[in-house]
């Protein structure tokens, strides 16, 4: 029998405190979210490992590093209303549940919009949405949003994701060609967009509209 909360607390103070995440509510949501619960089950010993895992459909799960490293980019304090784009495993979209108020989120894939809808449910994360559609173009109805995560690598900033967020919103994005992109912050402001570049990253192709065209 192996003990996740133990992997999960050693992977918390090696790979998130360990590095430079202070947050600590975004710590604390580390702690606390079943990760091995979002793969499947011959995956679960490895849930903890420093890298992301295969979720099917040629999908991953980001590495936990990265889902820390962008939620603290968002600066969540508690009463936002956030946009996901590309919900997978449904592990970042239950990270942002802790940290916010409503999470909607978009997965152009429906098996693993299914799965997470369900997996989400069943821990009870009352507090999310989730749509099957192209992200890209964003949940206009649901919007203004205080931060908006792109969790798929994106050739350019989607501008209907832009539009949608509010005053002082934030957009947290991997931009890039198809094998490395840098992870930016966007800000919009009165005076327009502020562009931060966190570093790089290597995500899966953001698929749709405004991101890569699909095969
Ligand atoms: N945050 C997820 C990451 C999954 S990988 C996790 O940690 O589990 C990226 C996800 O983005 C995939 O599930 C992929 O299907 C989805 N995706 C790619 N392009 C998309 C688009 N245009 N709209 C919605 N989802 C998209």
């Amino acid at each position: 029998m192996l003990d996740f909360q133990k992997s999960r607390l050693k992977m918390v103070e090696e790979q998130i405190v360990g590095r430079e995440i202070r947050d600590p509510r975004v710590i604390t949501a580390l702690k606390k979210v079943p990760r091995h619960l979002f793969v499947e089950e011959a995956l679960q010993s490895q849930a903890y490992n420093d890298r992301p895992l295969p979720i099917g459909e040629k999908q991953t799960i980001s590495q936990p590093y990265m889902v820390a490293l962008m939620t603290e980019a968002l600066k969540l304090k508690g009463k936002e209303k956030v946009l996901e784009i590309g919900a997978g495993s449904g592990y970042q979209t239950a990270i942002l549940a802790e940290l916010a108020q409503e999470v909607f989120s978009v997965e152009r894939i429906r098996s693993l919009a299914i799965r997470a809808r369900q997996l989400l449910y069943e821990l009870g994360y009352f507090n999310v949405e989730i749509k099957i559609f192209d992200g890209t173009y964003g949940w206009t109805e649901k919007g203004p949003f205080n931060a908006i995560i792109v969790t798929a690598g994106s050739p350019n900033i989607p501008q209907p994701l832009y539009e949608q967020l509010s005053i002082g919103g934030r957009l947290v994005i991997p931009v890039g060609d198809l094998h490395t992109q840098d992870l930016f912050r966007i800000t919009k402001t009165e005076e327009g967009m502020k562009k931060e570049d966190l570093g790089g990253c290597r995500f899966v192709k953001l698929i749709g509209r405004y991101g890569w065209e699909d095969e």
